[in-house]
């Protein structure tokens, strides 16, 4: 053992604050200020911390059992189950406790369809470039990013990755031994990168051409990020399979995978399992997150709120061209692009008491709550204006010596 290595594995390049506590969009830092939160722990806590209903519903499960494992019936469990079913195209859910891991599932799902129906060679998904899907070993592979599969021995077999947005390269790389095609709605780590709804449409259709499965990845654009509930409902076309994770707990972890009965044929008992996956309290986080998202009219006002950040991000974009090439995203999931280090932008930002994070292609993510009001958001454009006038003066300052 040696002494200087730190106690926690230093996997990660941390800030210099962490966080004492948080009420609805405000966290307050180990330096006594308070941050306006536009990260939401990467897409996280949609409704805010602190929110009063999950509070109120995550103790009360915290008093009576935390966890039983599912070797038993778990009744919250099936209550999400069949609300995530009534609000989707599945008709099957199955919890898992992260991103990564709901990923792992729908992997397993387009796999077992094809060997249930006797073709036990196609097993091979068709990923994107800047594609993430997460850090297990087939996520990593999946997101093919040399950077993070350096190191870890061969990545794990059945992934063939296209370019980003070439229809052609698409059902040029189908073959035999193809089993579905795997997208996320918006590319979020990286860099907020939108698919046209054209193009969903289009691998729905090679889907149904070639006999796939159309596995989304919405664990960043699922849970209202995007202004629905789901992505997909903006585009007309509905997956096979889906992954959710992220907001869906606000902050609690837990993770699905959803699908539809005829793609989950083969998962029968024993194909699958965890010991953690929806237990009781993982379930009351859920529940109470869909009891504010499906109350009436959530989205309309998420809709609105998203709509008049966007024209904000642009306005700062006409302002601020030196620091700024565009803005994009889609609902609530939007980033700036940056001209200077993403990385500056975001740590500037931060001395300006504004979270956001940093994203691929130099894109800084502003990752709104769902639940914040037009005057967070004044309070974020000012602290934008005031982090890019601190970079003009750093820079300047540089320049001079
Ligand atoms: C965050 C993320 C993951 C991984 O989720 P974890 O909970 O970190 O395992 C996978 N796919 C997408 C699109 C994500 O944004």
């Amino acid at each position: 053992m040696t002494a200087a290595f730190p106690a926690v594995m230093p996997t990660y390049a941390r800030a210099e604050i962490g966080f004492e506590r948080g009420e609805g969009p405000y966290l307050w830092g180990t330096d006594g200020r308070r941050y306006l939160d536009f990260a939401c722990g990467i897409a996280v806590t949609g409704l805010g911390h602190a929110h009063p209903h999950l509070v109120a519903e995550v103790s009360a499960q915290m008093n009576k059992v935390w966890h039983t494992s599912n070797i038993f019936p778990i009744a919250q469990q099936q209550k999400l189950a069949e609300r995530l079913v009534a609000a989707t195209f599945a008709d099957t859910v199955f919890f898992a406790n992260s991103g990564a891991e709901a990923n792992e599932c729908a992997i397993k799902v387009v796999r077992k369809y094809h060997a249930h129906r006797g073709q036990p060679e196609r097993y091979r998904i068709l990923t994107f470039e800047g594609a993430f899907h997460g850090r297990t070993l087939a996520t990593l592979a999946a997101g093919g990013q040399k950077k993070y599969l350096e190191g870890f021995g061969p990545p794990v077999d059945g992934f063939d990755q296209v370019p980003f947005g070439d229809h052609e390269a698409i059902e040029k790389a189908i073959g035999p031994q193809t089993a579905g095609i795997l997208i996320e709605p918006v590319q979020g780590e990286g860099g907020v990168r939108p698919v046209p709804p054209q193009c969903l449409k289009g691998l729905r259709a090679l889907c149904d051409k070639h006999g796939l499965l159309l596995f989304f990845d919405e664990i960043q654009t699922g849970m209202g990020r995007t202004g629905k509930l789901f992505a997909y409902e903006w585009s007309g076309v509905t997956p096979d399979v889906m992954s959710v994770a992220k907001a869906l707990g606000n902050g609690f972890p837990v993770g699905a995978c959803l699908a539809t009965a005829e793609a989950a044929a083969g998962m029968v008992a024993g194909t699958h399992g965890s010991t953690y996956g929806g237990n009781p309290l993982a379930m009351a986080a859920g529940n109470a997150v869909l009891d504010v998202m499906l109350a009436p009219g959530f989205f309309e006002k998420v809709e609105a709120l998203a709509s008049h950040v966007k024209q904000q991000l642009h306005g700062l974009v006409q302002r601020n061209p030196d620091m700024f090439e565009d803005s994009r995203g889609m609902g609530l999931l939007l980033g700036l692009k940056c001209k200077v280090p993403n990385q500056d932008m975001v740590k500037a930002l931060r001395g300006q008491g504004l979270l956001t994070a940093g994203a691929g292609d130099n894109v800084v993510r502003i990752l709104a709550p769902l639940v914040a009001e037009p005057k967070h958001v004044a309070e974020a454009v000012d602290a934008v204006e005031k982090a890019c006038a601190a970079l003009r003066a750093e820079n300047a300052a540089r320049k001079a010596g």
